[in-house]
């Protein structure tokens, strides 16, 4: 009897013993990958804040104000003191009844092209080449690997191929055999001419964005999602300066200029394509919404996969091989 005791005690702090292991171990490779998951997000934000340094001289970066009066169903106005700030942050703003609003110092804006031209003069002088317009048109093969690009009757040698052709990638993508599923997004804005400082800070309100570039030219769309009509008639102008005059009404001073529709370079289900693609191992692809936002640090670590030759984890939900 005095035996079996003994055993079944051994038996249990046997037991026991393995779950504190068990315990210690899972405890273990949850703190590592929170150690990494850490990592990776402070390199991030160093490389984003990194990139803001470089480009707040250069180029104007504008601050982003929201608010989400709308966006409860029953808004109860706001404490004073919130509609002040919002008034000391944008004073040309009438908000309305505010139920919630916020402030992200950390989020700005900049002139896509403006920041483009930028960071291809900084590419030239350390030694890129710039070929524009340039229109890809196919390519040269040695088994997997392309060996060629040709651009309007020359063939240019590679090593490497980066395709990053916004809504134009599946058509690319296509004759190196690659499927790459995209999703239709247009996006209407409409645009004044430039116009006296009325706003120093990007608004995000229901219903409408609004931000006014460095030339005064005001720019206002609907919201980020994907417009339902690809009307870019005056009338449309109009309706989305109406729309935005809600929230600042001196708009109703500006003169619409035009209505551009864009395509949003949209992955079939809303997330980045980023990567190699394991059956034409020189090739790389980058395809993304918000790429402009993006671009500072997906920029970063693909360079890091394609001149160091390595796999970046962070990266790794965003290959093309989600598909297959
Ligand atoms: C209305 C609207 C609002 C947006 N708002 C935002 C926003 O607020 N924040 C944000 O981050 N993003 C926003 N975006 C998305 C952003 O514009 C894209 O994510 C970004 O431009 C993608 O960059 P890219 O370089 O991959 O592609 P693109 O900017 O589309 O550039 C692709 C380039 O490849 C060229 N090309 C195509 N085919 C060929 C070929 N065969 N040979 C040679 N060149 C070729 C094209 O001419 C083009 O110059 C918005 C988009 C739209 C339409």
């Amino acid at each position: 009897m005095v035996k079996r005791v003994l055993s079944i005690g051994t038996l249990l702090s046997a037991i026991t013993g393995l779950l504190v292991v068990v315990l210690v171990a899972a405890f273990a490779v949850s703190a590592l990958s929170a150690y990494h998951r850490e990592k990776q997000s402070r390199m991030l934000v160093s490389v984003v804040s990194g990139a803001r340094d470089i480009m707040a001289p250069m180029i104007a970066v504008r601050a982003e104000v929201t608010l989400a009066n709308l966006v409860l169903e029953a808004p109860q106005a706001a404490v004073p003191g919130t509609v002040a700030e919002l008034r000391r942050l944008v004073p040309m703003l009438e908000p309305g009844p505010v139920a919630a609003a916020s402030f992200c110092d950390e989020e700005a804006t900049v002139d896509p092209v403006a920041a483009t031209k930028l960071l291809l003069e900084a590419a030239v002088s350390h030694g890129a080449v710039v070929r524009h317009p340039a229109t890809v048109s196919s390519f040269d093969m040695n088994g997997a690997q392309v060996r060629g690009v040709r651009v309007e009757g020359d063939t240019i040698a590679v090593d490497a191929v980066v395709l990053a052709t916004g809504v134009e990638l599946p058509p690319l993508a296509a004759m190196l055999g690659l499927t790459v599923p995209m999703q239709d997004s247009p996006g209407l804005l409409a645009h004044t001419r430039p116009h006296g400082r009325l706003l120093d800070r990007v608004i995000v309100a229901p219903g409408a964005t609004l931000k006014q570039l460095p030339n005064g030219e005001i720019v206002t769309g609907v919201d980020f999602g994907g417009s339902p009509s690809q009307d870019t008639s005056a009338a449309m102008g109009q309706r989305l300066l109406e729309g935005a005059g809600r929230f600042v009404p001196r708009l109703k001073e500006a003169t619409l200029d035009r209505v551009t529709l864009g395509w949003r370079v949209l992955p079939a289900d809303g997330q980045p394509i980023i990567g190699r693609v394991p059956s034409r191992p020189n090739v790389y692809l980058a395809a993304m919404h918000s790429g402009i936002t993006l671009s500072p640090a997906v920029g970063q670590l693909a360079a890091i996969e394609l001149l160091d030759e390595v796999q970046v984890d962070l990266l790794e939900p965003y290959r093309l091989t989600r598909f297959a």
